[in-house]
């Protein structure tokens, strides 16, 4: 029982604090579900036998372990799927001389903002870059939520 517990530690820490909940539900679904399996077989083995009470016990050990599997299976996807729509928060860097065109993006770091001055020199004309922009990224696929 420790070692099966053990393994739940293996999903990362994001996806952790969302599936925690879920899992614990799970388990003790799970566990009823056993529980109620070795009463069907206790009630199957008794002399007399018992086989209304073992198949009762037996359906409930099977649709609870059937409904706890399932359940598991729809959390991972979900929390899976929840994990791609993070966005990327990006940086564009402009050239300081308006004549030039030079534009650059790539990926927020921390300490970044408008209209910083940058040490790198523009690559074309040699004269100070500054940062012209910072923004999120939105996917063409979350657009279509907003009104
Ligand atoms: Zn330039």
């Amino acid at each position: 029982m420790t070692q099966k517990q053990n393994d739940k530690s293996q999903t990362s820490p994001q996806t952790k604090k969302i599936s925690t909940y879920i899992t614990i539900i799970v388990l003790i679904v799970l566990a009823l579900a056993i529980v109620a399996l070795i009463l069907a077989a206790n009630a199957a083995l008794l002399t007399p036998p018992d086989y209304t009470a073992a198949g009762i016990l037996a359906l409930i050990g099977v649709i609870a372990m059937t409904m706890s599997v399932f359940t598991l299976y729809q959390s991972r996807r979900q929390t899976a799927e929840m994990k791609i729509e993070i966005p990327k928060v990006m940086t564009t860097i402009g050239c300081s001389d308006m004549k030039c065109d030079s534009k650059t993006t790539r990926e927020f770091q921390r300490g970044d903002y408008v209209y910083k001055e940058l040490d790198a020199p523009c690559q074309k004309c040699a004269s100070k870059q500054m940062i012209t922009a910072i923004y999120k990224e939105v996917k063409e696929k979350e657009k279509k939520y907003n009104v």
